[in-house]
């Protein structure tokens, strides 16, 4: 398979994180695409379905994709994650060799609709990196991602 755009795989973690809410998970989820632009592992949000709140789909998917692929494979891959990763799934990234990170909501999007989350942002954590690490969001975000989101706060009785 030839690189798509990134419409292509925003729009698989959109439907991911659709199943994830449907699970009665967050409604987020990330995918592993390989340097032939293929997408190579798929990962949804688990928090509920393993009451375990550190169960986020980027760390989910770095701690199945290290598992299966060695660190050369990985630093070649990019990472497409519906929300823009917390800072402990920043740490899985670096941990495990994948810099390339693209997002569809920013933290700044999910905190203006429901404050309290980690204010800190990927691109900062990117930023301090010893080895090469990128995190970019979508501009401007995708009004999909961004309604998922909104869905998934409604589901937590916030009116947004
Ligand atoms: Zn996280």
């Amino acid at each position: 398979m030839a690189w798509r755009e990134d419409k292509f795989y925003f729009e698989r973690t959109e439907q991911l994180a659709i199943e994830a809410m449907n699970d009665g998970d967050d409604g987020f989820s990330s995918i592993l695409v390989d340097e032939n632009g293929e997408i190579v592992m798929e990962q949804k949000n688990e928090a509920f379905t393993l009451k375990e709140p550190t169960a986020h789909d980027t760390i989910e998917l770095v701690r199945r994709a290290v598992k299966k692929y060695p660190p050369e494979f990985l630093s070649q891959c990019t990472v497409y994650a519906l929300m823009e990763p917390c800072v402990m799934c920043m740490g899985a990234l670096f941990w495990g060799n994948i810099g390339h990170i693209k997002y569809a909501v920013s933290e700044e999007t999910l905190n203006g609709l429901l404050p309290g989350g980690l204010e800190i942002h990927s691109r900062e954590f990117a930023e301090r990196s010893p080895k090469p690490m990128h995190s970019e969001g979508c501009v401007p975000e995708r009004k999909e991602a961004v309604e998922i989101v909104k869905t998934w706060v409604r589901s937590l009785g916030v009116q947004v």
